[in-house]
């Protein structure tokens, strides 16, 4: 699942590495929300979300059912009644992270409890509830309540439940039909110009690395008109930019209108909504993306010309250890194909270092291939094992650290080395930005996002807010940023094409 990464989701890794801006922050860093003015029932929760695009949208998903049961939310831990973390088992980083925030809150507890303040109610969501409610309940007695990816409109009952009874409440059943599709999420977390839209939950592809398939089930695709509902609810209320998120979005599949729908069909429906409104998706597995959606970012003009399609390897021997089912020929095929179809679209990617057996021929393999597609970001991590996946039950962990770390240092070398190199092709180049908000570096500069996900910071003209789309002329850039001059306000529609050249 980004430019962030994500998502495909990846492999608990070691010390993940970005190319791309802002990447390192939307992986580790926790996102907490703002309070709400009202909680009628007198309740406050604070949320924390650590992990991917995916565990973003689910929080806005809990703020909601919460929400409707009158909950208010509460900005930090100290005003609340309640705190729930998102949580993410996919690193072992995220979980140990995670850890030493539950042991803060039942601090906090403690204290409160004796001095005879109001109590405080503990609960982990997500991935790594499911996969460690024995540890955080039995063992370390660290919660009261554990909900699983699935169990988000159990959520008033178990916070009763444990309120009542002072014993630990728990679900984490895994549903096969769960989509959460008549619920509007609460964009606690949004800048108010782009919003996570949740396609389908769950995968069924079984990546020898990953923990997914085990944390949050089986496949599930969200019918149509919901998700169309919910992206014309958007528009409606100003936002300029969605992106369309599944653990594998290419799998989308529904029956509507006496036809089947596929992620295609979905993406371009999408696009008819609104000419004002970009669109993005993630993740993609190389496995089923298919000519036809490559067409749709041909056609359609607000379907962003950038894909993030994580190939995890380089050579054919380790993607079938990995269980990817597709061989380096066939992916390097796919983005020759997508760039015939699509002549000026820019790719991010996943990578893993020091998988399962691999021989520093096959790690040379990994880095051919990076040298032929010359990504434009990449997520690079360092393999480190999950338990219960298929590596850590059929392989051997047993390329040293050392190995590993080296090899990662060369992918990272190589990749910052491309980035830099393809930024600096696009300087010359207008691009449409959308306004995303004020530089983190300057208030009298702004940053926006191009269609190809570059991060471009500019100076702030006279009248141009966030939300608004600008043609900006790119002059310099870094291996992550591009650097560039206001040229005039613009709407996507007036802009022939959003990369076009000068
Ligand atoms: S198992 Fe699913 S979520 Fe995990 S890496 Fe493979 S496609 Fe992505």
């Amino acid at each position: 699942m980004n430019p962030i990464a994500d998502l495909d989701i990846l492999a608990d890794t070691t010390a993940p590495v970005s190319s791309a801006p802002d990447a390192q922050s939307e992986i580790d860093q926790p996102r907490t929300v703002a309070a709400s003015a009202e909680a009628p029932n007198g309740r406050r929760v604070f949320i924390e979300t650590y992990g991917c695009q995916m565990n973003v949208a689910d929080s806005e998903l809990v703020a909601s059912i919460l929400g409707g049961e009158g909950y208010g939310l509460a900005a930090t831990e100290d005003e609340a009644d309640v705190v729930l973390i998102n949580t993410c088992a996919i690193r072992e980083k995220a979980e140990d992270r995670v850890r030493g925030r539950l042991a803060r809150f039942r601090a906090q507890k403690t204290k409160r409890l004796a001095a005879g303040e109001k109590d405080l109610t503990i609960g982990v969501l997500g991935c790594m509830a499911e996969r460690l409610r024995t540890k955080l309940l039995d063992q370390e007695k660290l919660v009261d309540i554990v909900a699983g990816p699935d169990a988000y409109r159990d959520l008033p009952n178990l916070l009763a439940s444990a309120d009542e009874t002072g014993q630990a409440a728990v679900n984490v059943h895994l549903s096969r039909e769960e989509t959460y599709a008549d619920l509007t999420p609460v964009r606690y977390d949004s800048n108010g110009v782009s919003a996570f839209v949740s396609i389908m939950r769950g995968c069924d592809n079984m990546c020898a690395f990953c923990v997914v398939p085990f944390t949050r089930g089986r496949e599930r695709s969200r019918p149509v008109t919901s998700i169309l509902s919910e992206c014309a609810q958007l528009v409606e209320a100003g936002y300029k930019e969605v992106t369309v998120l599944g653990q594998n979005v290419n799998s989308y599949r529904v029956d509507a209108d006496g036809h089947a729908v596929d992620f295609a069909e979905l993406l371009y429906r999408i696009s008819l909504l609104s000419p004002e409104l970009r669109i993005r998706y993630s993740t993609s597995h190389p496995k089923d993306c298919s000519d036809e959606l490559l067409h749709v970012h041909r056609e359609r003009p607000t379907v962003c010309d950038f894909i993030h399609l994580p190939v995890q390897h380089g050579n054919t021997d380790v993607l079938k250890r990995m269980r990817r089912t597709y061989s380096r020929e066939q992916y390097l095929e796919l983005i020759d194909r997508a760039r015939a179809i699509v002549p000026d679209i820019a790719f991010s990617t996943d990578i893993i270092a020091g998988f399962c057996g691999e021989t520093d021929a096959e790690h040379a393999d990994t880095i051919s291939l990076m040298e032929q597609v010359r990504y434009d970001h990449a997520f690079m991590f360092a393999y480190s094992e999950r338990p219960d996946t298929y590596a850590a039950r059929k392989y051997s962990d047993d390329v040293p650290e050392a190995v590993k770390k080296a090899r990662l240092s060369e992918i990272i070398t190589l990749q910052n080395a491309v980035s830099l190199e393809k930024n600096r092709q696009r300087i010359g180049r207008r691009e449409v930005v959308l306004v995303e908000g004020t530089s983190k570096r300057s208030d009298e500069q702004l940053r926006g996002r191009t269609d190809s996900n570059h991060m471009v910071v500019f100076d702030r003209p006279a009248g141009l807010a966030k939300g608004d789309y600008a043609l900006v002329e790119v002059t310099d850039c870094s291996s992550a940023t591009l650097h560039g001059t206001f040229v005039s306000a613009t709407t996507l529609e007036d802009a022939a094409h959003p990369s076009a050249a000068v």
